[in-house]
Formats: C-alpha cells, structure tokens, sequence
C-alpha cells in the first residue's frame, strides 16, 4: 500500500482516538525518528508521552480558567525567605494537593499584605495540576452572590455551585463583616463541604474575632467547628510585602503606615 495512503490512514485514525497533538505533530514526530532511529518501543514511548503532556498541558490550562484566579501567582515566586513564619514544609505538603484526596480544609491567617492571597492562588493552581477542580472566590462575592440567589429562589443551585468542586478557596474573609443573614448562608455552605470535599480559607481575623465578623457568637462556633475539624493551619506573622516594595522605591518615611 503507498505510503500516502497508510500516512492519512494514521492520521484518520490518530483523530478518531483523539489522539489530536501526534496526529498534529506526526510529520516532524516522524522525520526526528528517522533522523535519531529510536527503537520502536522508544518510538512508541515518545508518542505517547507527547499526546499525554499535551492533553495534561490542556487539562491544566482549563482547570485554570474555570477557577477563576485573580491573577497569575506561583510558589515559585513567592519569596519564602520574605516571611520566615511560614511553615514552608506545610505549604510544600499542602501543594502536592493530597488534603484534598482527604476533604481536608486551610486556614491562613495574617495580616494584609503579608502573602495569602498570593498562597492561595499558588496552592489552588498546584491542586488543579493535581488533577482537582477549583473555584476561587473572594468572600465578599460568595456573599453577595448566595444573597442574591436567595432573594432570587435560587439557592439551592447556587449552594450547588459552590459545594462541587473539590476544592473552594475563599480568600479575604473577615475584611468586611457579614450581615446576620448572609452569615447563616455562609454556615449552609461550610455545612454541605464539610467532610466531603476541601476549603481554603484566607483571613485577617483570629478566629476570636470571627463572632464578630459573622455577627453572631454561636454561628462563628459552628461554622469555625466544621472547618477545623479536619484542616491544617497557616499563620504568617509579619511584614507587609507591598509596604516592602514601597519602601524600596523610597515612597515611605520612617513613619508607620497602613497597609492598605
Ligand atoms: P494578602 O492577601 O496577605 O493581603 P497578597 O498575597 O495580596 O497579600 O500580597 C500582596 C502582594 O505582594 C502580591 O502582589 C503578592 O504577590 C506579593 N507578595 C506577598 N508576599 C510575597 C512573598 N513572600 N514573595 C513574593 N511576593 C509576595
Ligand atoms: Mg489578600
């Protein structure tokens, strides 16, 4: 048979088995073994691994896009040496997204500045190449969009929404305080996850004063009880990151100044 015909034979068949990056890629794939002459099971082997990274390349770039980062942040380019108060081994153990296999939960607390939302950002990307679906939302916006839903009829979708992917990061809880109502909201979500999939909550407030964000003692201890039940602790204690790069570019004095 003429080597066109076995040639478009192949690529027919690479695309039915959506096999989509070999059969893209299959007329330098082959010059480069006829160049190098792999053996076939070498062959065979690079083929794979090609269509295999390609598709996990995909699957990657997807899970980012559905979790709905704010902004593009790694561990690689977190500076660790900046903020020694965190515990980096936990942060190491945690990016290798195996809490999440466990339903368990992340509660970083620190003041503004110091690094959370860039933490959450890069462990919430480590989960998704982890092969874990994401959703990233402030607590400002869950807030307001489970209110809405209520007011709406549409909760029980909504509270859907948010108690299926496996891992749902909150960042910046406790910034504004929670009216009593959304509070009780907040508490129907914790309830749902709790023990079947993993939240990562980023906050200012010392669990002490979450009584006062939620606007009521009782719902703080329960919503606080499910959520560190199973969880791992972060606390950063120290400087500003931003009030750093200020104070390198010579904007700030000697004098204190709020962070934000
Ligand atoms: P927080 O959420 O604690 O208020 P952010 O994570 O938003 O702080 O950090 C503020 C800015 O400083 C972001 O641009 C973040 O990427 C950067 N940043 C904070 N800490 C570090 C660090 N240790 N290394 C590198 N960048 C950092
Ligand atoms: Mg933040």
């Amino acid at each position: 048979m003429s080597r066109e015909i076995v040639h478009a034979r192949v690529v027919e068949s690479l695309s039915r088995l959506r096999m989509r990056s070999i059969a893209e890629r299959l007329d330098a794939l082959l010059s480069e073994a006829a160049r190098t002459e792999p053996t076939y099971l070498d062959f065979l082997d690079k083929m794979l691994c090609e269509e295999i990274g390609s598709k996990q390349r995909k699957r990657v770039a997807m899970g980012i896009q559905i979790a709905h980062f704010p902004a593009i942040k790694t561990l690689e380019d977190f500076d660790f040496k900046f903020q020694p108060s965190i515990d980096q081994k936990l942060v190491r153990e945690l990016a290798t997204g195996r809490f999440i296999a466990e339903a368990e939960n992340v509660l970083v607390f620190g003041p503004p500045g110091v690094g959370k939302t860039h933490l959450a950002i890069a462990l919430g990307r480590a989960a998704v190449e982890a092969g874990h679906s994401v959703l990233f939302t402030s607590a400002t916006a869950l807030l307001a969009t489970l209110s809405k839903a209520e007011t709406e009829g549409q909760l029980a979708e909504k509270l859907l929404f948010y108690t299926k992917p496996k891992l749902l990061v909150v960042d910046e809880l406790g910034y504004l305080p929670f009216e009593r109502q959304s509070a009780h909201l907040f508490f129907q979500l914790v309830a749902r996850r709790y023990e079947k999939s993993s939240t990562l909550i980023t906050t200012n407030q010392v669990v002490t004063q979450w009584g006062t964000v939620f606007g009521d003692e009782v719902l703080a201890a329960a919503i606080l009880d499910r959520l560190l039940h199973h969880s791992h602790t972060l606390m950063i204690s120290g400087d500003s990151y931003r009030l750093k790069q200020k104070k390198k570019a010579g904007l700030l004095g000697g004098n204190a100044v709020s962070a934000r």
